[in-house]
């Protein structure tokens, strides 16, 4: 995770500092990034993944990849897989250090014996509705379980019977014995088992009882001796339960540290959600360019380094607050402005005829690669009697401040000459404009010393144009907070239905060959990037970004 970017400073990065003054961990600085493998990993993960290994990586340490494999029902090997993928594309450098929950679980077993052998466990025979009824409210204590002052004995042998198989699911639970009256009711005598004869992706039909993800985690921390367990804040609250584990087996005692969970305007983070987004059809798979999965944003053309930069200078507080879409535009957008090759394609093409311009004569114009990289070099862009340009750079009735093409008025063709538009061809039936007649003049080729005109637009040579099918996103839902939905309806009532358009576009002959993946700016239209369906044959290109910053200009005015 290279990046020239500062690190900015935070509380997590501040209490690291002074573990490290005071000596509390010998100066060793261990993290993880702990997704459960039930969905893909979305913009939400990056935050914490470029936090997570970004302080491992500060200080020296290491972070490990750690899959909370503890809910066999709702995992898959393709999430695995996906993760995986993802935390290496996003720069996250585990190593060789992949671990699962399902790693420990024999481990977990063991140490739940310990706990029944200390007396602070015990097999309760409730139902779960039972155990939701007897756990009291906010300002109500919870019930004694009347299984609470089962013997030592009985429990063991419960214990294993319930792991041998002999009880069918939900029947009973292994419960910590903690304070049924505690104001936290995480610590009112939780599930740490459940029974569940169910296929886990890993351990296969080994278990039927697995472990509750509050009794997992903190221990599988403790294991990899994790120094600092970073995660959000929904978990403040479990962190006494956390801390009561840990001191009861006596095992190393990770820091818990809670921080604010990154939210985006007109963005649904939920794996539940997008899940149904998927399975509904609404959208084209987890990689759909329009969801905020870091595949679908890798397919949309957001580079690692931009996302990266983003999800550093969001912060990180104690407070969740909602963030800006536009936000993370403008870091993808200002690392492609450094990073892409500038090409000119045409989105919605309309023929353009130099009337004295010469019939079959191309010449070759010298285009610039990269104004912000001078070792990209430039290119030969082909040069002839026939262009297409953009619909919108032609007006027969020009609006007040419009300078581009219109009878009599003169533009600039980009790295070309100056031509003047002298008049339109119609369709007599439709009105529609279907050719534009200009003059060029041979003394104004890019280069020369000439005179100015208002406006430089983009071209393509139509006989050498090569033709590419460009997908426009739009955002996916119509409202800032989509989850804000009116009574007796869901999430999917705010879909916009206007998210994709496609557009068969042109192009300059060099993008013929652009690799699925590549990303290139569109002279004055955007950035976009080849998607991974695309062939030589076929080109297919996803629109990444807009050219023009609406969160810069945000940010001047307020
Ligand atoms: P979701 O609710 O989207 O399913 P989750 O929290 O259940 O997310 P996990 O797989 O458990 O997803 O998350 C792995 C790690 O990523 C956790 O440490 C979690 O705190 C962190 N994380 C998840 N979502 C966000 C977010 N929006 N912002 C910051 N960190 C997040
Ligand atoms: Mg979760």
């Amino acid at each position: 995770m290279n990046d020239t970017d500062s690190r900015p400073s935070h509380f997590i990065r501040d209490i690291i500092l002074e573990d490290n003054a005071s000596g509390k961990h010998g100066g060793r600085v261990h993290t993880r990034f702990p997704p459960e493998p039930n969905g893909y990993l979305h913009v939400g993960h990056a935050k914490s993944i470029t936090l997570n290994f970004g302080l491992a990586e500060e200080f020296g340490g290491k972070c490990n990849l750690r899959f909370d494999d503890t809910n066999p029902t709702k995992e898959e090997t393709e999430y695995v897989e996906s993760i995986i993928e993802d935390v290496r594309w996003l720069g996250g450098d585990f190593g060789g250090r992949v671990f699962y929950a399902s790693d420990y679980f024999q481990q977990l077993y063991d140490w739940a014996v310990v706990l029944i052998n200390k007396g602070v466990a015990y097999v309760c025979d409730l139902s779960s509705d039972q155990v939701r009824e007897t756990r009291g409210t906010l300002t109500e204590p919870g019930k004694n379980s009347p299984y609470r002052d089962r013997s030592v004995e009985e429990n063991l042998d419960l214990f294993a019977r319930m792991k041998a198989g002999e009880f069918p699911d939900g029947s009973r639970t292994l419960r910590a014995k903690v304070d049924m009256a505690s104001p936290n009711l995480n610590m009112r005598d939780p599930v740490m088992y459940r029974i569940l004869h169910a296929e886990h992706h890993r351990t296969g039909d080994q278990w039927c009882i697995y472990p509750m993800y509050d009794w997992a985690h903190g221990q599988c921390d403790s294991i990899e001796g994790i120094t600092h367990s970073i995660c959000t804040l929904e978990f403040e609250d479990h962190r006494p339960l956390y801390d009561w584990y840990l001191d009861q087996l006596g095992v190393f005692h990770p820091q818990q540290i809670e921080f604010d969970r990154l939210n985006l305007t007109y963005t649904l983070m939920s794996k539940r959600k997008l899940l149904q987004l998927v399975q509904q059809g609404i959208v084209d798979g987890w990689d759909d360019p329009r969801i905020p999965t870091l595949s679908g944003m890798r397919r949309r053309g957001y580079s690692p380094e931009g996302l990266r930069n983003f999800a550093r200078n969001l912060g990180v507080s104690k407070t969740n607050g909602i963030t800006e879409f536009e936000k993370l535009e403008y870091y993808v957008r200002e690392d492609l402005n450094r990073t892409a090759l500038r090409v000119m394609t045409v989105l919605r093409p309309l023929k353009l005829v130099l009337t004295n311009y010469p019939e079959g004569q191309t010449e070759m114009l010298e285009a610039v690669n990269n104004p912000e990289d001078a070792n990209a070099g430039t290119r030969q862009v082909p040069f002839s009697r026939e262009l297409w340009i953009e619909q919108d750079d032609f007006r027969e009735e020009p609006p007040k401040g419009y300078h581009r093409l219109y009878p009599g008025n003169e533009v600039r063709l980009r790295y070309g000459y100056i031509i003047k538009c002298q008049n339109a061809l119609k369709d007599p039936a439709t009105g529609r404009i279907t050719e534009i007649h200009c003059t060029y003049d041979p003394d104004t080729r890019s280069g020369q010393q000439t005179r100015k005109v208002k406006s430089t637009i983009h071209w393509v040579a139509a006989a050498t144009a090569i033709p590419l099918e460009v997908r426009l996103y739009d955002k996916l839902f119509t409202v800032e907070n989509p989850n804000d939905v009116p009574e007796g309806q869901d999430f999917t009532t705010h879909i916009n239905p206007n998210s994709l358009e496609t557009v068969p576009a042109k192009a300059e002959p060099s993008l013929a060959n652009a690799q699925p993946g590549s990303r290139f700016q569109f002279e004055r239209l955007g950035y976009f990037c080849a998607d991974k369906s695309s062939t030589a044959g076929r080109l297919l290109f996803n629109r990444t970004v807009e050219l023009r910053d609406t969160w810069a200009k945000l940010q001047k005015k307020s």
